[in-house]
């Protein structure tokens, strides 16, 4: 009995899998970190066939773990690190330079310019502003940069995948050359209203088409395991980068239902159902992860600084000892006595975007203390998401419905109520945090008839702890006008 799927999760720093029973309940995993090789300032870079090995490893461990074989996994969910960039020949497999990360900066200028001289026309295509982030110009760098790697793209000897498809790749023994609709909206190269790659696109990056992977929705089939690997074949079910497949784990799949993963930063996706949004905010408009042909849309916004300015209160400020800690720090006092802190420690992004903005303290009075600061630094990461779910709610004409939530600062309660507080909506937190891997799980269980429906989904999902909104409007109001004064005080700075 097939009662199993098997997630594999690879991220920036680890690989990971994680084996789900029926229940959407997670029975066994392993992780395994890699090198973060750093050539340049400003650069980053993987060893593709670390990525693959650790993936690999952790995959059999995991199944180990769980103390089960192949025979009894339905099927394998892929999610990702998006936009990695990763060329390989078509003939022997092997990579002609090393993976160049989405964090890599190598390409700024060149999409700078792209930016500056047709940004919108480029996002009118594929939904993104050019960013270094994005495969498109990394893809040019390696065939700009790599002896002969032009005349050899040129000749059809050249693949090109985000992580998904170098996976897919080795997975099934170097049969297939695949990716899904979500990491390929996230190339820079792919029409997200036609649902192919783009010629204007392609011939401005001098990408030959033959590069390319096939695109598939998400929950299409993506071929089998080669049967050596894990000792017989299993069917790939289900692809979704990763904060497409956290949204589909969260279950948004109702237009206006939105995300937000507290980390690092914030990445906020809101599921705008059927039709694209071009927003008026320079949000990116993306592909949600779907288990049909269907197209869904979706809108993507990040914080830049969330835990960040938490890592910063502990490392850099010494208020506190462990990220945790800001909690109880922050409950001490009642408020934050009219202090705030706008975190732009690496500019503001949407709905202000000023590269310039730098990080502002505000409202200090003789009585602000070591807790009111902690306070605000943990309130700023409200006032941002909230900034942001706003400008989609401007974008879409949809209310939030609620939040869902995950990512290591959501397990800050004080956090979540302030942040269910400051957008009148309620913040759901589910049981299980792992839901980047639960939507490649789920993506795959669909597709494997372990499971029959997103009703299905919704009914496993686990329990949910809820923060139900309790501040009055006029507290709500007084201090989010507060917010905008500080976050003009911190742009006024830059004019
Ligand atoms: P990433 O995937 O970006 O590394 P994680 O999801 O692991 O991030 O979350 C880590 C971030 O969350 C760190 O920036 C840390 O400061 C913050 N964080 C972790 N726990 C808490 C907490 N209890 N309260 C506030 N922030 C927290």
């Amino acid at each position: 009995m097939q009662q199993y799927i098997l997630a594999l999760d690879q991220g920036t720093t680890s690989s990971r899998a994680i084996v789900f029973d029926r229940a959407g309940q997670p029975v066994a995993s392993a992780q395994k970190e890699f090198r973060q090789l750093y050539p340049r300032a400003g650069w980053v870079e993987h060893d593709p066939d670390e990525i693959w090995s650790s993936q690999l490893e952790c995959a059999r461990e995991a199944l180990r773990l769980a103390g089960i074989t192949a025979a009894e996994v339905a099927s394998i969910g892929v999610t990702n690190q998006r936009e990695t960039t990763i060329v390989w020949s078509a003939a022997t497999g092997r990579p002609i330079y090393n993976a160049i990360v989405w964090q890599c900066r190598r390409t700024a200028d060149r999409a700078e310019r792209l930016s500056r001289d047709m940004g919108d026309r480029i996002q009118s295509i594929c939904g993104v502003l050019p960013d270094a982030y994005f495969s498109a110009t990394k893809i040019e760098w390696i065939l700009d940069h790599v002896d002969g790697a032009r005349e050899m793209a040129r000749r059809g000897e050249l693949r090109f995948g985000t992580v998904d498809s170098w996976l897919i790749y080795n997975l099934t023994g170097g049969r297939l050359h695949l990716t899904d609709r979500t990491n390929a909206s996230r190339t820079m190269l792919y029409d997200i209203h036609r649902f192919d790659w783009s010629d204007e696109l392609l011939a401005l990056f001098d990408i030959p088409r033959s590069m390319l992977p096939e695109v598939r929705p998400s929950g299409a089939g993506f071929g089998d395991t080669a049967p050596e690997l894990f000792g017989r074949a299993i069917p790939i079910g289900g692809v979704a980068g990763d904060q497409h497949a956290a949204l589909f784990g969260q279950c948004c799949f109702e237009p206006g239902e939105a995300k937000n993963t507290y980390g690092t930063g914030c990445f906020l996706l809101m599921n705008t159902g059927a039709l694209p949004i071009a927003s008026k905010n320079r949000l990116i408009t993306t592909l949600a992860a779907t288990e049909t042909d269907l197209p869904e849309y979706a809108l993507e916004g990040s914080v830049f600084v969330a835990g960040a300015a938490i890592q910063w209160l502990r490392d850099e400020m010494g208020l506190i000892t462990s990220a945790a800690e800001s909690e109880s720090v922050a409950r001490s006092v009642h408020d934050t006595a009219g202090v705030y802190l706008v975190p732009a420690f690496a500019g503001l992004g949407a709905p202000h975007w000023n590269a310039y903005a730098r990080g502002t303290l505000v409202g200090l009075t003789r009585g602000a203390g070591r807790a009111h600061i902690v306070r605000a630094a943990l309130e700023s990461i409200a006032y941002q998401t909230s900034d942001i779910l706003r400008a989609m709610e401007a974008d879409t004409s949809k209310t939030l419905p609620h939040l869902r939530v995950d990512g290591g600062a959501s397990a800050n309660a004080f956090l979540m109520q302030f942040q269910a507080d400051i957008l009148g909506a309620e913040v759901l937190r589910p049981s299980c945090a792992e839901t980047t891997a639960l939507g490649a799980a789920y993506l795959a269980g669909l597709n494997a008839g372990v499971w029959a429906s997103r009703d299905e989904l919704r009914a496993l999902g686990g329990g949910l702890t809820g923060f139900r909104p309790s501040m009055d409007e006029g507290t709500r109001n007084a201090l989010l006008d507060g917010w905008r004064v500080a976050v003009r005080q911190c742009l006024s700075g830059t004019n």
